[in-house]
């Protein structure tokens, strides 16, 4: 009856009902409660259910729950985009909504590829720039500029043309810059996924090496598109990862855990010289893109809400606290040398990864429905990336949700 997102309906085990969710704790028609340790695909940042995002949604439902948003704005949309515009990192001045972090990276890209034609100086500036191992969305667009690999293979020739780098290192640097100076003025703009590339396997890099090529590109013209849409709200230990750089992009996408992870909503905010360059009286020069759902009203509440939340000291605390505890874990890990299963132990913020040492390292590696399964009996849900087991926990996640969860993982690392 249904099809499943990212699933093999072949060979994958039946999906378990789920009817109840509370704090870090999913709950099954059965009663059997599992830690929701990677926050429902990264989304969830509160916990489940939350009684104030709760609330706020059922207020903003039986007042407006929805209306077009060309011709008519509404109070919510208009007070998220003054807030978020407050806390963004660097000089944005504009939010523009959407539904989803695909379409909130599309409408960045859009923006920016419409930009150049419209610019007054225009050049030949239509080359796209990307990271490797990427991934940005399930989209064309998002799709184009990200990693071509098992995701993409079916569509490849459908694919736009992109110039992809490898993501920044001290000893790359060199050779990055050589090619950005070749190609410099036919670039348009570079989307890149700041220190963390998430569904490419949670691969970190380093916010200096990042600060550099973000220096050097921006000193070509190149406009700058951080793609927040895992990365933000504190998933990396500060609000938005983008602020571990001096240099600020031009544009942020946001999705994910925006309205706390409980209702879909999309955000791409963007620079004012961005949008300047759209006013026109040829009308021709519109940015012609738009969801029936943009800026739904119940989920700029959700949002609201969220950020009310994020204003309490002690969702703050609790950040720092896993932050604290998923350092000592790692280190407790490093510490052990015999008999090992893991390797390349990493974390960034409240996020632990690392690999499973068994078979080919990749998505297909077949190690993960099989930890999916022991965790689950285990009473915790995890759903590695391939042989890429990773934790990224709802804050509100208690200490002792915690110990399950590295009582698992040391197994998991230690004897495989
Ligand atoms: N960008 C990044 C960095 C992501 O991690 C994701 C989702 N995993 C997306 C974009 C796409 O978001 P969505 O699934 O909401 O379309």
């Amino acid at each position: 009856m249904i099809w499943h997102p990212y699933s093999q309906h072949k060979t994958m085990a039946p999906p378990i009902p789920i009817v109840s969710a509370t704090g870090a704790l999913l709950i099954d028609e059965n009663k059997q409660q599992y830690i929701d340790a990677i926050s429902s695909w990264w989304v969830n940042v509160h916990g489940h259910a939350h009684p104030y995002i709760a609330k706020k949604i059922y207020e903003q439902a039986a007042k407006l729950e929805h209306v077009i948003f060309t011709g008519f704005t509404h109070e919510p949309a208009v007070l998220l985009a003054e807030r978020l515009l407050k806390i963004l990192p660097g000089d944005l001045s504009r939010v523009f909504y959407s539904d989803n972090g695909s379409t909130a990276v599309e409408v960045a890209i859009k923006m920016a590829i419409q930009y150049w034609k419209q610019y007054p100086r225009a050049g030949k500036r239509r080359r796209i720039l990307a990271l490797r191992h990427a991934y940005h969305g399930d989209t064309f667009g998002a799709m184009s500029v990200s990693q071509q690999g098992i995701f993409t293979l079916p569509f490849k020739e459908y694919l736009f043309e992109v110039t992809f780098i490898g993501s920044p290192t001290k000893s790359n640097a060199e050779e990055i810059r050589a090619m950005v100076e070749q190609q410099g003025d036919e670039i348009a703009c570079f989307i890149y996924e700041p220190l963390l590339q998430a569904a490419g396997g949670m691969r970190i890099y380093e916010p200096g090496p990042l600060e550099e090529l973000l220096r050097f590109i921006k000193s070509k013209q190149i406009i700058c598109i951080a793609d927040e849409v895992m990365t933000g709200f504190y998933r990396t230990g500060k609000f938005f990862a983008s602020q571990y750089m001096e240099t600020k992009p031009d544009i942020i996408c946001l999705s994910k855990g925006l309205t706390g992870g409980s209702m879909a909503l999309g955000v791409t905010a963007t620079a004012g010289f961005l949008f300047d360059a759209f006013l026109s009286d040829d009308r021709a020069k519109t940015f012609f893109h738009g969801h029936s759902f943009t800026a739904n009203p119940i989920a700029c509440s959700a949002a609201l809400a969220s950020l009310d939340l994020f204003d309490d000291q002690k969702c703050v605390s609790a950040i720092q606290n896993i932050v604290a505890r998923n350092q000592s874990f790692i280190q407790s890990l490093q510490s052990v040398r015999m008999g090992i299963a893991a390797k390349n132990l990493r974390q960034l913020g409240t996020i632990i990864a690392f690999e499973m040492n068994a078979g080919t390292d990749g998505y297909l590696n077949n190690i993960s429905p099989e930890v999916t399964a022991r965790a689950l009996q285990r009473g915790i849900y995890l759903r590695p990336l391939g042989n890429t087991v990773y934790f990224m926990p709802p804050y509100c996640i208690t200490g002792e949700q915690l110990d399950s969860v590295y009582d698992f993982l040391n197994s998991l690392a230690i004897n495989g």
